[in-house]
């Protein structure tokens, strides 16, 4: 086998996995499709993780992670998408394209990726003024007006964060009431710069090149009206990024593993670790404990392979 452990995906729980694998001195690689750090390294702020009182940025965090899984051996390799993953002679076969990883264990870790609301404008003004990460984008949209959609942590988190270019934003939310903690709806509630259109739903996106508005239909009245913005904000939940286990692994109804407390998955050999496992809390912090679970229990299984 190539490696012992690999990992895929480089967020919170992928990198805690490098660390407490690689830590105990076994070939380990991590594959990420990207850059490292995940959805947490857009996060702005992060402000309960233990350990930083004031906050940390995301994109620090993760890169410290990062850091302490290359000193412990880890090794991280960026770019590198996996089309498939096959059992075969006590192992699995990673198909990069170009090349094919064989490994004794995997720990999946790859996370979610955001829902797209699919009304007429989102995909046309992608890049354009849609946007999906407020943290990426958000310093565009100085002295401008943006609309968030969405009103959980996500939505009402990067609205707070938006404030800080934008000169107003306009959170649309289908329910009368935010599911965002109440802490983050008393400073939304708070910002001046913030209104609300509650009960509401994004019909449409419109502009010449660029977006100039948005319509919202008012779902008790049926009433439609135009507000301008140039810039939205979609948070409106995420998807399990699943398709690469759907035969081989149990899925819950929504594509997320299911996985036990030591984040075995129904496929010996295979682990399933942060916001990629059927669970109620979707944290840095959990992701972290996940991983750290994922690889001792990969860890206990390379030592029954090897007859130990
Ligand atoms: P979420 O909690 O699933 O909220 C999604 C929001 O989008 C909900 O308000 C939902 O409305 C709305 N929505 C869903 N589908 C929609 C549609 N088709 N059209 C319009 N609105 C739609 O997602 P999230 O805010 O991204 O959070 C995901 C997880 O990460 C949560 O567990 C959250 O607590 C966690 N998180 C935590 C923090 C933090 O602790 N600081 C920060 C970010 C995220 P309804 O409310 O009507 O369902």
């Amino acid at each position: 086998m190539d490696y012992e452990i690999t990992i895929i995906g480089g967020g919170p729980a992928g990198l805690s996995a490098a660390i407490y694998s690689a830590r105990s001195l076994v070939k380990v690689a991590l594959l990420e499709k990207g850059l490292c750090g995940g959805q947490a390294a857009t996060t702005d702020l992060i402000e309960n993780y233990p350990g930083f009182p004031e906050g940390i940025s995301g994109m620090e965090l993760m890169d410290m992670f990062l850091k302490q899984a290359e000193r412990f051996g880890a090794e991280i390799i960026t770019s590198a998408e996996v089309k498939s993953i096959k059992e075969s002679d006590g192992g699995f076969i990673l198909d990069l394209g170009e090349r094919k990883i064989t490994s004794s264990a995997v720990i999946y870790c790859a996370g979610r990726s955001s829902l797209k609301l699919d009304v007429k404008g989102e995909e046309e003004f992608f890049g354009r003024g849609v946007s999906y990460c407020a943290t990426c984008d958000g310093a565009l949209f100085r002295n401008k007006d943006v609309a968030v959609v969405g009103g959980g942590d996500s939505a009402i988190e990067e609205a707070l964060f938006l404030t800080r270019f934008a000169d107003s934003v306009t959170i649309i939310h289908r329910r009368d009431e935010l599911r965002a903690t109440k802490i983050l709806q008393k400073r939304a509630f708070e910002n001046p710069k913030i209104s609300f259109e509650l009960g509401a739903v994004l019909e449409e996106i419109s502009g010449e090149r660029f977006v100039e508005s948005v319509k919202v239909k008012q779902l008790k009245s049926n009433l439609l009206k135009n507000i301008n913005v140039n810039g939205v904000f979609i948070y409106i939940g995420y998807k399990p990024n699943s398709e690469l286990l759907i035969n081989m692994v149990e899925l819950d109804d929504k594509g997320y593993i299911i996985a036990d407390s030591n984040c075995s998955t129904s496929q010996s050999g295979i682990y399933a670790a942060g916001d990629i496992r059927k669970s109620d809390l979707k944290q840095v912090v959990t992701s972290v404990s996940d991983g750290a679970v994922a690889a001792i229990s990969a860890l206990k299984y390379l030592e029954i392979l090897k007859g130990k």
